[in-house]
């Protein structure tokens, strides 16, 4: 087949205009469509009002015969569908364009955990439901469902299977496609593909699942998800560790991970600056050692044998990285509510920058020992270019991954300084790339990165995607422009 009669056959995807928002009220009824402005106003933007949207239509589905029937008639009369979850997505991957005739497929009716099995070890949800629910069903069955991450009170299971989501116990757990044994789909012309199995083996040829998850919308729907449930540890120890450089923070990973191995279900890296704008911005964060120190590392073990104890391979990691002059001081937690306390820090990083002014972001990776030079490399580039930026790197070091986030100068101007954005991204991502990392560790492609996306891939492997892309949707209408450009661009793109 050519490119040519792979592209979308009639041209843009149709206006959406009062009789064509009637079918879709008489498919799911009127209440559950909301077209008011002041209704559909907060799915058009996210959190940190970085990416705008309109639309005249979204659609709260409360089946998945109901999501079938939506997409069949958009599919018929090419009307794009953008699904949304939990609207905690920070690429762009969930906002409609400016059109106006996007119509968002919002997932927050189907929210029904259908079964949870502890015996098997598998719960069976639907994608509307929250993440953090599903952790507290997982825990009334003495399970523990690990995909944890600062969003898990308002993030979707939809939306952290559609984005491959990380988080914090991604060492430990895997990511969010290491947790998925089946999922169901509706696909964009309509048809239910149901790979809800709940096997641990089942080599029975390709395993479409993985085409969904990370998709980030743009081959289809998913309706629901199996899910593999985990033994709760029995004990769980949280200290945060001062270091006084990168470097170190780094040895006493190695030194942790060799003392206890799976049982490191944590490791988060903090500087300075981040912990500051917390004591700052943040509710009841209050400095946790008597000095300041430049660097701070959040540790958690997880134990699950009575037979270990947790606290006293806490108490050995620090004496021997104290001893070995990788860490300077530590704060052990106390209690469950203190361990609690030093998440909440960990995870209000994000939000306490928003008090700061204007911040430059990037979710990088690059091989886990490679932390330290990235750092030493890219800090300096950043604060040549802008003298007086914040630089804030914080995040999953235990897996490769900071949120290398710089703060613009005290007393700058906001637009000034965010209008160095993509400047500011091209340096860093080159370093990134030379250290042979990736440029979108776990938040994704979404518009934010979508024209970065050939320079960083292998060409064959772009080619794979978009042949894969029209194949599921053919029209182009599913998610369009998030990802990959619309096959009516693509040609285009090709050429770049
Ligand atoms: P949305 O934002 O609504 O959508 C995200 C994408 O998924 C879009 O492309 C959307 O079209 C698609 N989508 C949603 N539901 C479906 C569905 N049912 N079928 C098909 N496509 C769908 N992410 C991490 O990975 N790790 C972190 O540590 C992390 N920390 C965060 C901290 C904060 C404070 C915030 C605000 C976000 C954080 N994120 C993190 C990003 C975000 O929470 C995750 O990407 C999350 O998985 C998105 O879920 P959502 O339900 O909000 O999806």
């Amino acid at each position: 087949m050519t490119e040519a009669s792979l592209s979308h056959p009639s041209g843009e995807p149709a206006k959406l205009d009062s009789a064509a928002i009637e079918q879709f009220e008489t498919l799911i009824g009127k209440q559950h469509c909301l077209t008011a402005p002041a209704d559909v106003d907060p799915y058009c933007h996210e959190w940190r009002d970085k990416f705008f949207g309109k639309t005249g239509l979204v659609l709260k589905p409360g089946s998945v015969d109901e999501v079938s029937a939506i997409m069949k008639l958009a599919h018929d009369q090419n009307f794009a569908i953008v699904p949304q979850g939990g609207n905690t997505g920070l690429v762009g991957a969930q906002t409609p364009d400016s059109s106006g005739d996007q119509i968002i497929l919002s997932m927050e009716r189907l929210d029904k955990i259908r079964s949870i099995d502890p015996g098997s070890n598998v719960a069976i949800v639907e994608a509307g439901v929250v993440l953090e629910r599903l952790q507290s069903a997982a825990e009334e069955v003495n399970r523990l469902f690990p995909l944890a991450l600062g969003a898990q009170g308002s993030c979707q299971i939809g939306g952290n299977l559609s984005t491959n989501a990380g988080g914090t116990s991604v060492l430990a757990y895997g990511n969010m496609r290491d947790m998925v044994l089946g999922v169901e789909v509706v696909l964009p012309d309509g048809r239910v593909m149901n790979c809800l199995r709940t096997l641990r083996k089942d080599n029975t040829g390709y395993d479409l699942k993985h085409l969904f998850i990370g998709a980030e919308g743009t081959l289809g729907i998913i309706t629901a998800a199996s899910l593999k449930l985990y033994p709760r540890p029995c004990d769980q120890q949280v200290a945060i560790f001062a270091a006084e450089s990168p470097e170190k923070a780094f040895a006493l990973f190695s030194l942790a991970r060799a003392h206890s191995g799976s049982m490191l279900t944590g490791f988060e890296l903090m500087p300075r600056m981040g912990v500051e704008f917390a004591i700052r911005h943040a509710s009841g964060v209050r400095d946790m050692m008597e000095s300041p120190y430049p660097w701070y590392c959040l540790v958690e073990l997880s134990i699950g044998s009575p037979a270990v104890d947790g606290r006293a391979l806490i108490e050995a990691i620090f004496e021997e990285a104290f001893e070995a002059g990788h860490v300077v001081d530590a704060v052990l937690a106390e209690s469950r509510q203190q361990a609690a306390d030093f998440w909440h820090l960990r995870h209000g990083m994000s939000e306490v920058q928003k008090h700061e002014g204007g911040s430059i972001k990037h979710d990088i990776s690059v091989p886990v020992s490679a932390i330290p030079a990235f750092l030493a490399r890219a800090i300096p580039a950043c604060e040549a270019a802008i003298p007086g930026c914040r630089p804030v790197p914080f995040g999953h070091m235990g897996d490769g991954n900071l949120h290398f986030n710089i703060s613009q100068p005290v007393g700058a101007d906001r637009e000034a300084f965010l209008a160095r954005w993509e400047e500011i991204n091209s340096m860093v991502h080159a370093i990134v790339i030379d250290m042979g990392g990736s440029i979108s560790a776990e938040h994704g492609i979404g518009t934010l990165k979508r024209d970065h996306l050939p320079e960083v891939k292998d060409p064959v492997e772009m080619d794979i995607m978009r042949q894969i892309k029209r194949l599921f949707d053919p029209k182009g209408l599913m998610n369009p422009d998030k990802l990959l450009k619309s096959d009516r661009l693509s040609d285009q793109d090709i050429k770049k």
